[in-house]
């Protein structure tokens, strides 16, 4: 069984309708995918309503946290997307992200660069992000390559023209989605070239607070990474994933290029309340 638990449609900053993912897992030899957009439930019925037979589909979303000032990502799976106070909080979070889009955009502006709002919203269909950013940047010639604006020099964290976003503290956020019965995985904790990582210690306060598992298969993790994570998996009790963290054509990675051992879903399906897993695999796991 190939697992493949983080994937982003245009829900988000993916460039996959939530309605093609399915064809696109399928396609690339997938039989488990879940639907993880940044901040958002949006995608969750479209890309349900889609499921071929034989593809099973994980229901989850990839928060924006943080912790020991510093931004993380929170996968977060099978809650109950009707849940109020993470509604509230996704909410919260995306108007934050319209907010510092536009303050991005204004400080390219201010320096004479022609970005505008409108170009960012016309690539964007759903949360916002810097790739919407980054791309209205590239077709308004300011850079040649989407990834060029992810530096020091533009809107890379920290950068000249970057604007930073309301995040939901990653502790509560763990509790937040346990309470609304979901399950929660430190996306790609190790993913230095973003310049975002954090110490150990913070990996175990989250374990404190019910943190289920570490993606630790991750193309932008190294193999001395996957290593020690892999280690402070076992040494916490926490469960290991591995995915693509597709982005359509928004990222080089191919859906299902790094995949989830099917006991390891089986734990996280085995502790969720929130809404089922659909398709066959539910069966396959018991
Ligand atoms: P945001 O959540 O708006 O701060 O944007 C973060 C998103 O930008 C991530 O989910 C990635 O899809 C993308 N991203 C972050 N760092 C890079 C990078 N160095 N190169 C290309 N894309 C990146
Ligand atoms: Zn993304
Ligand atoms: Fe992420
Ligand atoms: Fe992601």
């Amino acid at each position: 069984m190939r697992i493949d638990l983080h994937a982003h449609t245009t829900a988000s900053d993916g460039t996959t309708l939530p309605s093609e993912l399915a064809t696109e897992a399928v396609a690339a030899g997938v039989d488990v995918v879940a639907i993880t957009d940044h901040d958002t439930t949006a995608g969750w019925h479209e890309a349900a309503e889609a499921l071929p037979a034989g593809l099973s589909l994980v229901r989850g979303a990839e928060l924006s946290c943080r912790i020991d000032d510093t931004s993380i990502h929170v996968l977060a799976y099978l809650f109950d997307p009707d849940d109020a106070g993470l509604q509230e909080r996704f909410a919260a979070v995306r108007a934050s992200r319209d907010t510092r889009g536009r303050r991005m955009v204004e400080l390219l502006q201010a320096d004479g660069y022609d970005v505008s709002w409108d170009a960012v919203a016309a690539v964007a269909t759903g949360t916002i992000g810097r790739p919407h950013v980054a791309q209205a940047m590239v077709e308004a010639g300011v850079i040649a390559v989407r990834e060029e604006a992810f530096s020091q020099d533009w809107i890379g964290t920290g950068g000249r023209y970057w604007a930073g976003k309301q995040e939901m503290d990653a502790v509560e956020a763990v509790r937040a989605v346990t309470a609304a019965g979901g399950v929660t995985v430190f996306a790609h904790p190790a993913a230095s070239k973003r310049g975002e990582v954090v110490d150990d210690s913070a990996i175990v306060a989250l374990a404190a607070a019910g943190l289920t598992g570490l993606e630790v298969d991750h193309t932008d993790h190294s193999p001395e990474e996957r290593a020690h994570l892999r280690g402070l998996a076992a040494d916490l009790g926490l469960v290991v994933t591995g995915s693509s963290d597709y982005h359509g054509e928004r990222k080089a990675v191919r859906l299902g290029e790094h995949t989830t051992a099917p006991d390891q879903l089986a734990e996280i399906v085995g502790l969720a309340t929130g809404v089922p897993l659909l398709g066959p695999a539910t069966a396959l796991l018991r």
